[in-house]
């Protein structure tokens, strides 16, 4: 795969896929910049060059043309970040698109309308990812996020390009993302959590022929407690998988992995911030209560674990995070990811919640990597090709 270094953008026209799916206030004002900083150093290299950036983005969820969703919004949020007055067109396909990149200059920036105002882009649609390519004479993929959909502006459109290449944000996604999957430094520990077993299971399998220690926390741990015979109350259980957890707790022994689960539990008897609350030992959860969090011990152990480790992975919260009642687990392991870190580990943050913690924390410069994709990155973890990372191979 070509990488932004492998080209030099003298004289040439960019089209840039960023992520600028970014948080918008009630006043449209952009509350996190995370996403924009990431794309900088791209966008800055093609402009350094002597080239000129064509930036095409989605935003939110629109059903057909929705001005609160219009990129129009985080212009000057973006030209501030970029330290580069951004124009804008009100399209992203089309006369007044073509003309808008055709008047622009080596050094300038331009922002296409959100792409998901038109179905075509979900859809992969080719007639638009045709159009789309009429905007730049190089194609750069840097949107890690959306890699793994095939949609026009991702996957579609590359194939309309002599020239196309990755951005330094997948680059790095990749790098980092292999320095756990060919088997980092030992201990090699993985943090597991999140709602679900079924979203995990494809990466717990790969995560089983390099990791050392697997750590099992947040709701989906409930459903291993239950397998195991024990009682959970209300929380969370996939009872699908229960034959399913067990057969991966052999796998793991005879692979010599240790998958460590939680001592204890930090219960609510509602999902509130006033519910009342108890912590019990794992699997002796009573009816009436949920298991939000994980308990005292259970912090002391894993984080002991984390600390020891040389290379860590994690992805998801041990608990409702999003509920301060239920976050100090996941406050807890962000603070041993850190300290890991800084005993000399390799530390990779998933995307989403775990990201969020990690972030809303302040620690986001005091680990290895956080990750730009949720989905996306575990994909890949899981060994997937990523449509938008194969088509700039193809
Ligand atoms: P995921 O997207 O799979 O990483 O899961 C994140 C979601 O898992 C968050 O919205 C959490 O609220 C939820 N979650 C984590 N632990 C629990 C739990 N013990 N009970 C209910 N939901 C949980």
């Amino acid at each position: 795969m070509k990488t932004i270094k492998d080209i030099n953008f003298e004289g040439k026209k960019a089209l840039v896929r960023v992520d600028f799916n970014v948080p918008l206030d009630a006043d449209f004002n952009v509350t996190d910049i995370t996403r924009i900083k990431a794309a900088k150093p791209t966008i800055i290299k093609i402009l350094e060059d002597g080239g000129a950036a064509v930036l095409m983005s989605h935003l939110g969820r629109p059903k057909g043309v929705e001005a609160k969703f219009s990129l129009g919004h985080i212009v000057e949020k973006v030209s501030e970040v970029l330290g580069v007055q951004a124009k804008f067109v009100d399209s992203c396909v089309g006369a007044d698109a073509e003309a808008a990149v055709a008047e622009l200059k080596p050094g300038e920036v331009l922002i296409l309308e959100n792409l998901r105002f038109h179905k075509e882009e979900t859809a992969g649609d080719i007639e638009f990812s045709k159009q789309l390519s009429k905007l730049g004479d190089v194609y750069v993929n840097d949107a890690f996020g959306t890699a793994h959909r095939a949609h026009a502006s991702t996957t579609i459109v590359a194939q309309f390009f002599e020239e196309k290449v990755a951005g330094y944000v997948i680059e790095a996604e990749l790098v980092n993302a292999d320095k756990v999957l060919k088997g980092g430094d030992k201990p090699v520990t993985a943090i597991m959590g999140g709602a679900k077993v079924s979203d995990k299971i494809l990466i717990i399998e790969k995560l089983l022929d390099v990791a050392d220690n697997i750590i099992i926390g947040g709701g989906m741990s409930y459903t291993f407690a239950k397998a195991e015979g024990g009682q959970i109350g209300n929380s969370l259980c996939q009872n699908d998988l229960l034959e399913y957890v067990l057969e991966l707790e052999e796998k793991a022994k005879a692979k010599g992995v240790n998958l460590i689960f939680p001592i204890d539990n930090f219960l609510g008897d509602a999902f509130s911030n006033e519910a009342n609350t108890q912590t019990v030992l794992r699997g002796q959860i009573p009816d009436g209560w949920e298991g939000f969090d994980i308990g005292a011990q259970t912090i002391e152990l894993f984080s002991k674990i984390i600390k020891e480790s040389k290379t860590v992975i994690w992805n998801g919260p041990m608990g409702v995070s999003e509920i301060p009642l239920y976050a100090t687990g996941t406050i807890e392991v962000a603070k041993a990811v850190k300290a890991a870190t800084e005993n000399g580990a390799f530390s990779l943050i998933g995307g989403g919640d775990s990201a969020a913690a990690i972030n809303n924390l302040g620690f986001g410069d005091d680990v290895s990597y956080v990750s730009t994709g949720g989905g996306a990155l575990l994909e890949y973890m899981e060994g997937k090709e990523l449509p938008g990372i194969a088509a700039l191979k193809a």
